[in-house]
């Protein structure tokens, strides 16, 4: 065996996995979990050879995961991998380029950098931001909020980079009470403390209400939400932006999922988005593609360029290169898998993905009511949020369905109550794939 030979088999392993995915439990039964045990090796003196490395991996490894990249997984928001994207990433994962710069590698700039205007063309944003591909939602938020902080200050004769926060004007931060937990956690590092967030309330869908917007000045960040976990909604955009607009607030949306539906004939509910001064979307949930694919986009791309800088002596760039935009400084180049899925779907196949799920959600909630669920919102999107007669009946089918290796969704909790949602954003899931799903919850509710 040469290296090359490794390379083949782990290929071959990963084709026999793919090809038998739709047939293998979407969650590992107790024998696969238990076989874990396997992995739990003291560190080898002598290490072992690599075949038996990979064999140990594939063996133990590959009955023992989520099938998420398959078409009956309707946890959170998920998404699967599109063919044309995991083949990039391979492709990309054997040039094993640093994609910091363009010295570091033409292709991955040169690629990133149509990639970037794809996205905002995509998603219909202004095309003079910046767009940084980051690890998730979770860091592209926090290279956003930390954009907006700096702004602010700056705006305000401040000098954060030299002078930090100490004795810093307070930034006032003004949050939905359905934020993701996420947005929290990325303000909680950045150092707005949990306790100072201001909380705007929100009505029965997750939305937050305009009448009831707390003040903003030119000292505030306000977080959007474009996609609510439960509900799929979106914030009114229009009134808030306005507000903020007139205010001099800064705007930052967080659309990890929900964004895509800008780029499809659902584009309405995100109206008015494209107003604010930042967002982020991720590339594995909704356009699936692999992890970990995520974008920053700021309209003020110079801000973005200034706050997450990073030449050395040694290593000067483009304020435009991702070392300059992103917190990480050697990277992947997790833009060429999001440019295959993008130049693969074009403009009319992202639409049609988008529709195609939300149609399906719609399909899956009209079968849940008809089998006697409690279908909780209004599910303008890909997400429907449910509930059977008790919380105790909640509890106990959500268990069973997960049980049942057929499909698999998460549990959640609803105005104080239990929950359980249901998430279409698999390219793979058909129209079969809803239909046998909801026979089986439809049985699941008559036992
Ligand atoms: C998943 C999600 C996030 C976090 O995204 P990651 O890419 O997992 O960090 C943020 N906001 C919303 C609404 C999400 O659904």
């Amino acid at each position: 065996m040469d290296e090359f030979s490794l390379i083949a088999d782990a290929d071959a392993r990963g084709l026999a996995y793919l090809r038998g995915a739709a047939a293998q439990r979407v969650f590992p039964d107790a024998a696969a979990l238990n076989a874990l045990r396997r992995f739990e090796e003291s560190f080898p003196t002598e290490g072992f050879s690599d075949a038996q490395t990979l064999a140990l991996l594939d063996e133990i490894g590959s009955p023992a995961t989520v099938v998420s990249n398959g078409p009956r997984y309707f946890g959170f928001v998920i998404g699967a991998t599109l063919p044309a994207a995991a083949a990039a990433e391979r492709l990309a994962v054997a040039w094993d380029q640093c994609a910091s710069s363009f010295d570091g590698s033409p292709v991955a700039a040169t690629i990133e950098k149509v990639a970037a205007r794809w996205v905002l063309e995509a998603l219909d944003l202004p095309r003079e931001s910046a767009v940084g591909f980051g690890t998730s939602a979770t860091a592209c938020g926090l290279t956003c909020l930390a954009t907006a902080r700096r702004a602010l200050l700056a705006r305000a004769g401040w000098d954060f980079d030299n002078d930090g926060l100490s004795g810093a004007p307070e930034i006032r931060v003004v949050v939905s009470a359905a934020a993701h937990i996420t947005v929290k956690k990325a303000l909680r590092v950045l150092g707005f403390g949990m306790k100072r967030l201001i909380v705007a309330p929100v009505d029965e869908q997750g939305r937050i209400d305009a009448e009831r917007l707390p003040a903003l000045d030119a000292r505030t960040i306000l977080c959007l939400q474009a996609g609510e976990v439960n509900t799929g909604e979106f914030d009114p955009f229009v009134p808030l932006i306005e507000r903020a607009r007139a205010a001099g607030a800064w705007v930052h949306v967080d659309g990890a999922f929900g964004l895509w539906a800008r780029a499809s004939g659902l584009a309405a509910l995100t109206h008015g988005v494209e107003g604010a001064d930042s967002w982020t979307c991720d590339g594995h949930k909704w356009l699936n593609t692999p992890y970990d694919g995520a974008m920053a986009i700021c309209r003020d791309g110079d801000a973005m360029a200034a706050t997450m800088n990073s030449d050395a002596v040694y290593a000067t760039a483009s304020k435009d290169a991702q070392k300059n935009l992103m917190l990480e400084f050697s990277r992947r180049a997790r833009g060429v898998a999001i440019w295959a899925a993008l130049r693969t779907l074009g403009r009319e196949g992202v639409a049609a993905l988008v529709e195609r799920h939300c149609r399906q959600a719609r399909l899956l909630a009209q079968g849940l009511r008809e089998a006697g669920y409690n279908v909780l919102n209004r599910v303008v999107l890909n997400q429907v949020l449910v509930r059977g007669d008790d919380d105790a009946q909640t509890i106990a089918i959500r268990e069973a369905a997960q049980a049942s290796g057929e499909l698999w969704f998460g549990a959640t909790v609803w105005e104080g109550r239990p929950a359980f949602r249901l998430s279409v954003s698999s390219w793979r899931t058909r129209d079969d794939d809803i239909a046998d799903a909801i026979a089986l919850m439809a049985r699941l509710k008559r036992q």
